[in-house]
């Protein structure tokens, strides 16, 4: 078959690999229909994440058919449609019992970070049972590749932990595909002021259609000021962090309210300073989180059911084997006005 193949920082070529095998029982093998990118992937190509060596196939969303269930595979057999989940889980032990299928001793994030992911023609998927999900006949499988980690990430990470409540104030900090997907779900609550802030005057007029009530681009304008004069001087009753970076993390600091949360989504590769000497008294709440998926059947159902449309985000379109040009359009997404790019087998 042929896969993405990471070979070290920058490098990466669409090349043959063998078709995976199942191994152990509760394995199966899914025939890619449709995946995508992730920024985490860029971060990958980078060789910000260490953990990915040489050989690697990237990817971790998608959907997909089975082609082959393991004897210990009771919930899907050879033909069902699947959704991919980021987060491989065995559904046993102590963590996943919790539902915090994140930090499953046997899984978590392993998918094209530990064990090989979804750019492929196939992928093996570990406790198939609990990290697959079904697709029924008809659905509009394009707009679920975007149950396997976006929607989930920002609504679980970002408005669950943000614990954002009807006429609240929210501050959504990077409009990229996390940001919007924040955004998407953060309306189920019904927030009064959604203030999307970034650099990219693309993005933002995209978070403008999806529902935000203010946009605020942090490149041409002070963020602090701006939203300050929009909550008179209060600041937001929730600050979710979509980017990652010190200077995102550091803002939303300053945006929250007394008795306010910040929700933390970005993946932080350098340390940042915690502001006691203003924080300690103004009753904040700070939460970190790596999506668990375990709101995947929910979102699924808002899909459906027309309430959450995801297929919005979808900007481009590639063949798998254009793998490497969709790759290049992501890369650039300021200038390609990329957000989620689909590619098909
Ligand atoms: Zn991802
Ligand atoms: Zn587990």
């Amino acid at each position: 078959m042929k896969a993405l193949v990471y070979h070290g920082p920058g490098k990466k070529a669409w090349e043959e690999k063998p078709k995976p095998i199942i191994k152990e029982a509760t394995d199966a093998v899914v025939k890619i229909i449709k995946t995508t990118i992730c920024g985490t992937d860029l971060h990958i190509m980078k060789g910000d994440l260490p953990a990915v060596t040489d050989g690697r196939i990237i990817g971790h969303e998608g959907v997909g058919i089975i082609e082959e269930a393991g004897s210990a595979v009771t919930n899907f057999k050879k033909g069902d449609h699947v959704i991919i989940s980021c987060i491989t889980s065995c559904g046993k032990c102590e963590y996943c019992k919790k539902g915090m299928y994140s930090h499953c001793e046997k899984g978590g994030w392993i998918l094209g970070n530990l064990i090989d992911g979804t750019q492929a023609e196939y992928v093996l998927i570990p406790y198939a049972d609990n990290s697959l999900y079904p697709i029924p006949a008809g659905a509009d499988e394009e707009a679920l590749v975007m149950l396997s980690d976006i929607l989930p990430t920002g609504f679980e990470c970002g408005v669950l932990n943000g614990k954002v409540s009807p006429g609240d104030t929210i501050a959504i900090i990077g409009s990229g595909p996390i940001g919007i997907a924040a955004l998407l779900t953060s309306q189920f609550y019904s927030p009064a002021v959604i203030i999307v802030i970034d650099q990219d005057d693309n993005r933002l007029n995209i978070a403008k259609t999806f529902g935000a009530t203010h946009i605020i681009n942090s490149a041409k304008e002070n963020a602090l000021e701006k939203v300050m004069s929009i909550t008179n001087n209060k600041g937001v009753d929730t600050a979710i962090e979509a980017v990652g970076l010190v200077e995102t993390f550091e803002l939303c600091e300053t945006l929250v309210a007394a008795g306010g949360h910040l929700a933390n989504i970005g993946v932080h590769g350098k340390s940042v300073t915690l502001h006691m000497e203003t924080l300690w008294s103004r009753n904040i709440t700070i939460t970190t989180r790596l999506v668990d998926t375990v709101t995947t059947p929910m979102l699924y159902k808002n899909v459906q059911s027309g309430k959450l449309d995801p297929k919005k985000l979808i900007t481009h379109h590639f063949k798998l084997d254009e793998i490497v040009k969709a790759y290049d359009a992501f890369g650039n997404a300021a200038k390609e006005k990329a957000l989620k790019v689909i590619l098909t087998a």
